[in-house]
C-alpha cells in the first residue's frame, strides 16, 4: 500500500521578521522524492495551500539560477528557500516544535 499523500500546513515564525506565517509542504509522493515544497505543487495543490492562508509566489533563486514557487511571508514578503523549508521548518514541526495541520490530498 502506498503512503498517503498529505499536505502539511505549518505555522511557524518567519526566519527574517519572526512573525507567524503559514508554510506548505507535501509529504508522501514518491514521484516527488517523498517530500516537496511549493516548487513542485500542482495548480490544485497551490489552491489548497491558499485556502489555508499560505502565500505561494514565484521567486528567483540565485543559487539555482532559476525562478521557482516558494512559501512567502505575508508580513515581510521574504521567501523560504528549499533548504530552510525542510531543515528548519518541516523537520522541526514533525518533532513537535511547531503547530501544523495535515490535509489528505488523496
Ligand atoms: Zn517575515
Amino acid at each position: 500500500m502506498n503512503e498517503p499523500i498529505q499536505m502539511y500546513i505549518i505555522t511557524a515564525p518567519c526566519w527574517k521578521c519572526s512573525k507567524d506565517m503559514n508554510i506548505a509542504v507535501i509529504k508522501g509522493d514518491k514521484e516527488r522524492n517523498g517530500c516537496c515544497g511549493p516548487e513542485a505543487f500542482s495548480e490544485e495543490e497551490k489552491k489548497t495551500a491558499k485556502k489555508h492562508n499560505v502565500i505561494i509566489k514565484k521567486r528567483h533563486s540565485y543559487t539555482r539560477e532559476d525562478a521557482y514557487n516558494a512559501n512567502i511571508c505575508p508580513h515581510c514578503n521574504t521567501f523560504l528557500g528549499q533548504h530552510y523549508l525542510f531543515a528548519n521548518y518541516f523537520c522541526e514541526a514533525v518533532y513537535g516544535r511547531y503547530v501544523y495541520q495535515i490535509i489528505d490530498l488523496i
